[in-house]
């Protein structure tokens, strides 16, 4: 049975070796130069390709049933195990795991010559120009015609389309006569108005964020939060990122709230702020924070509060500390905007979950035809999470498109 999978990336390849190992014929189409560039900037160029603590829930967009019917049939196990067989040992960085050599080229090279093993044809710089579909499919590109009895499409989102994603899947799917949930940036930064900015651009700092959409908190996330010229960037901004994006193309207001200090209840940072400046009162607002504030930080929340950097400690009035306390716990950040997809690891939206089937990843549309990775509307959290829908998906449309 000749199986032609459009793309070359993570969820194709698995795809092409799970259907040439169930006995396709298979052949992928990819329209760079290489296959699998994206998979070499993962994880800071370590790829980060799967995580142990994998639930369903991870994964936002076409809802949690239709993820978890294609998670189930290839599991984080199944993908440590696969990987293995490849040649690729895990190092397990607290459940979030990579290759031993710490190498996203380990990865994409194990995938490409088990590809080549199994007999897989790869033509690369090849675009699609039409696809005609009757009983069979004659996939047209600028070298050549193929023919197919079965067709996996895996050409990924729109998110860093440097590397090749570049939205052209949608249109293919959209020929076919399926839905597109809009496509927004998700794991992203945020871009936000306020004085504090550029001032505090290059800080680092621990912190909690949570996303409010008009008046209501829609996400949370606590890690290393970066802060920037025009906004907020790091892993807990990433992680509450798409909900941003996606109720800002709806025109609501977003507001991010940062806690700077998210060990502390409010309580106790006011009695702790109170103790401090009686410890020292001759201190000034310019190092009343050094030691727990980087010193851009401490200077912009002062400054916010409407404090001078030279009032003494001992001028400050309870209600002055109060206030600190509170804003410290409680930043407001209006959110503007979010990076555009050249700056996203994924995107959220996609192929509409609703016309495809969960068990086989083929369309309730067109028999025969069959979708995988992000091209459909499922985005996971950051974390490895985005790798492993890849991997799952292009199991089970490769599986299926072979046995079916
Ligand atoms: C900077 C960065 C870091 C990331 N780090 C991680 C990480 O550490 N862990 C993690 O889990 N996820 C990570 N991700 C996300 C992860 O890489 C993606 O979710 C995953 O690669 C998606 O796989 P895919 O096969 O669906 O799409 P892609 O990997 O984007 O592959 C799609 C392929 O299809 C090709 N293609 C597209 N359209 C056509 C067409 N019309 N004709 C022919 N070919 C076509 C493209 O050129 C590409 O090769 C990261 C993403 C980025 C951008």
């Amino acid at each position: 049975m000749n199986i032609v999978v459009v793309g070359g990336g993570a969820s194709g390849l698995m795809a092409a070796i799970t259907a040439s190992q169930n006995g396709g014929k298979v052949t992928v189409i990819e329209h760079k130069e290489r296959v699998g560039k994206k998979i070499l900037s993962t994880g800071n160029g370590r790829c980060n390709f799967t995580n142990l603590q994998l639930d369903p829930s991870c994964y936002r967009g076409g809802g949690e049933d239709f993820v978890a019917g294609v998670l189930k049939q290839f599991t984080v196990e199944d993908t440590l195990n696969f990987f293995e067989t490849l040649g690729i040992l895990a190092k397990d960085k607290n459940g979030y795991i990579y290759p031993y050599s710490e190498q996203a080229s380990a990865v994409l090279d194990a995938l490409r010559f088990e590809a080549e093993h199994l007999g897989v044809r790869i033509r690369c710089d090849e675009s699609i120009k039409d696809i005609l579909w009757k009983d069979r499919f004659t996939i047209k590109t600028n070298h050549a015609s193929y023919e197919a009895d079965r067709l996996i499409l895996a050409c990924g989102g729109k998110a860093a389309p440097i590397t090749g994603s570049d939205g052209s899947g949608y249109v293919l799917a959209r020929a076919f006569g399926h839905s597109v949930v809009p496509v927004v940036p998700a794991l992203v930064q945020l871009y936000c108005e306020d004085s504090i900015f550029p001032g505090v651009a290059g800080v680092r700092c621990d912190a909690k964020v949570t996303l409010y959409v008009e008046d209501e908190a829609v996400a949370q996330d606590r890690g290393e939060l970066q802060l920037t010229e025009y906004g907020i960037s790091g892993i807990p901004v990433f992680q509450v990122s798409r909900y941003g994006s996606r109720a800002l193309r709806e025109n609501k207001k977003v507001t991010a709230h940062i806690n700077f200090l998210p060990d502390f209840s409010e309580n106790r940072l006011f009695y702790y702020l109170l103790q401090r400046a009686v410890n020292r009162p001759w201190q000034t607002m310019e190092h009343f924070f050094t030691g727990i504030f980087p010193k851009k930080l401490a200077l912009a929340i002062v400054k916010k509060a409407g404090l001078s950097v030279m009032t003494k400690a001992q001028a400050c009035s309870a209600s002055t500390w109060k206030s600190l306390a509170e804003l410290i716990l409680d930043y407001r950040l209006p959110v503007t905007g979010t990076r555009g997809f050249e700056a996203a690891q994924v995107c959220a939206g996609g192929v509409d979950t609703s016309e495809v089937d969960p068990g086989t990843l083929q369309s309730h549309l067109v028999p025969h035809l069959y979708f995988a990775g992000e091209l459909l509307d499922v985005d996971g959290m950051c974390g490895g999470y985005n790798l492993q829908w890849a991997w799952s998906s292009g199991y089970v449309a490769g599986l299926h498109a072979a046995e079916d």
